[in-house]
C-alpha cells in the first residue's frame, strides 16, 4: 500500500505570546498581566530579538495570541508584524491569525493588523450576554462584541473566529441559546465554545466555593454541548475538534498543528515550541524575558511520549486518528500497542473505527478525558 509511505508534507506553524490585558478577568489563569503599558515597547522588542534566531524558518501559520493582542498600539502591531515578515519566510497560503478583544480596537489597529498581513481574527466574545460579562469581569459587553464583529467584516475580514463560553454564572439554557443564535447572525466563519474551568488561585474560584455561584449539572452541560454540535450544524457549521466548529475550509489550521502534533515554534513569554521531539518552554518570567533570558527548559520526547500525545491529541478531532499516518509516523499500528483498551471502548460504543481512523463517538466525548487518559 503506497498510502502507508505517503509523507505529507507539513511546515511549521509559528505562534507570538502577548503577555498583556486590559484587565484580568476573574477565571483567567493564562500568563497574562494588566496595568504593564510601560513594558510594551521593551517586550517587543525581546520578541523581534528572539524572532531572529528562528531567521529564515518557514512558516504556513502564524498566530499572534494572549492575552489581549489587541491592547497593543497600531504602531506596535506594525512592529510585531514586520518583524515577522523580516524574520521569516511566509508560504503564499499563509493562514495568520491574530486574537482581539472587543473594546481594544480602533480603525488604527485594524489597519495596522491587515497591512501587516493577518487575514484571520479570532474575537474573544464569550458571551452575547451583558449579565454573564460583567460577572466573569470582561471589559466589553454584548453590544461592543457585535460591533467589533461586524467592522471587522466590514473591513474585509472574511474569515472571523469567535469565542463563547459554556457554564459562566447566571447563564440559562436559554440565555447560552441567544449567544448561540447571535453569533450565527454575524459573519463568521469558525467558532469555538469552550465550557468554563474554575482554576485554582483565580478570583472566580473563591466565589464558587462560598457558594455564590453554582456549576451546571453535568446531565444539563451534555445536553446543551448536544444542542451546540446539532444547532451550529444547521446553520452550516461543522464540529471538527471537540471544542471547535468551522465552515468547510475555515477549521483553523494553526490550531491543527497541535491536535495533530505537528511542529510548530512559540516566540515569547512562556511560549512553547516542539521540534525535532523536543518540547521546549520559554521563561514566564517577564523581566527574564525583556532582558534577553528566552528558553528555560527542555523535554525530549520518547517514543512512548509521542505515541500517545498523538492519539490523545487525535481523538481530539472528529476525524480522529489516521491509522495509516500513525503507521507512518512510528512503524506501527494503534492496535499494535493499545488493542485491549481499543477493543474495549469500541465494544462499549465509545469509540468507533470508520474511514481507516479510530475516533470517539458522541457518548466517547462525553467522557473524553478518561478515553484519552488510557493512551497516556
Ligand atoms: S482577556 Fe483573556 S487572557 Fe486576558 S485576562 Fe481575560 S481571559 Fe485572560
Amino acid at each position: 500500500m503506497w498510502l502507508h509511505f505517503f509523507w505529507r508534507t507539513v511546515m511549521k506553524g509559528l505562534y507570538i505570546h502577548i503577555p498583556f490585558c486590559v484587565k484580568k478577568c476573574e477565571y483567567c489563569d493564562f500568563l497574562s498581566f494588566s496595568g504593564c503599558e510601560n513594558y510594551f515597547d521593551e517586550y517587543i522588542s525581546a520578541l523581534l530579538r528572539e524572532m531572529e534566531k528562528h531567521q529564515g524558518t518557514e512558516f504556513d501559520t502564524v498566530f499572534i495570541g494572549g492575552g489581549t493582542p489587541s491592547v497593543l498600539s497600531y504602531k506596535q502591531i506594525e512592529r510585531v508584524c514586520d518583524g515577522i515578515k523580516h524574520s521569516f519566510k511566509l508560504s503564499p497560503n499563509l493562514e495568520w491569525t491574530m486574537e482581539i478583544n472587543p473594546g481594544t480596537i480602533t480603525e488604527e489597529k485594524i489597519q495596522a493588523m491587515k497591512d501587516g498581513g493577518v487575514n484571520r481574527v479570532s474575537v474573544g466574545v464569550q458571551s452575547f450576554n451583558d449579565n454573564e460579562l460583567e460577572a466573569v469581569g470582561r471589559i466589553h459587553r454584548s453590544k461592543s462584541a457585535y460591533d467589533t464583529v461586524t467592522v471587522l467584516h466590514n473591513a474585509g475580514f472574511s474569515n472571523i473566529s469567535i469565542d463563547l463560553m459554556e457554564s459562566l454564572p447566571y447563564q440559562t439554557d436559554d440565555s447560552f441559546k441567544h449567544s448561540l443564535e447571535v453569533a450565527m447572525s454575524l459573519p463568521i466563519s469558525h467558532i469555538s465554545v469552550y465550557s468554563l474551568i474554575i482554576e485554582d488561585g483565580t478570583p472566580i474560584k473563591e466565589k464558587y466555593d462560598n457558594g455564590i455561584y453554582a456549576l451546571p449539572d453535568e446531565d444539563s452541560d451534555r445536553d446543551l454541548y448536544k444542542y451546540t454540535g446539532e444547532y451550529l450544524k444547521q446553520n452550516g457549521f461543522s464540529r471538527y475538534e471537540i471544542s471547535n466548529y468551522a465552515k468547510a475550509g475555515f477549521e483553523s489550521k494553526h490550531n491543527l498543528k497541535y491536535w495533530n502534533c505537528d511542529e510548530y515554534i512559540g516566540i515569547g513569554l512562556g511560549a512553547h515550541s516542539y521540534i525535532d521531539g523536543v518540547r521546549s518552554y520559554n521563561t514566564s518570567v517577564l523581566g527574564e524575558y525583556i532582558s534577553g533570558v528566552t528558553t528555560v527548559d527542555e523535554n525530549i520526547l520518547t517514543k512512548n511520549d509521542k505515541m500517545g500525545e498523538f492519539m490523545m491529541l487525535g481523538l481530539r478531532k472528529t476525524e480522529g486518528v489516521d491509522k495509516n499516518e500513525f503507521y507512518r509516523r512510528f512503524d506501527v499500528y494503534p492496535d499494535g500497542i493499545w488493542k485491549s483498551q481499543l477493543d474495549k471502548f469500541i465494544a462499549l460504543k465509545l469509540m468507533k473505527e470508520e474511514n481507516g481512523a479510530y475516533s470517539l463517538t458522541q457518548r466517547g466525548i462525553d467522557i473524553s478525558n478518561l478515553i484519552m487518559c488510557e493512551f497516556l
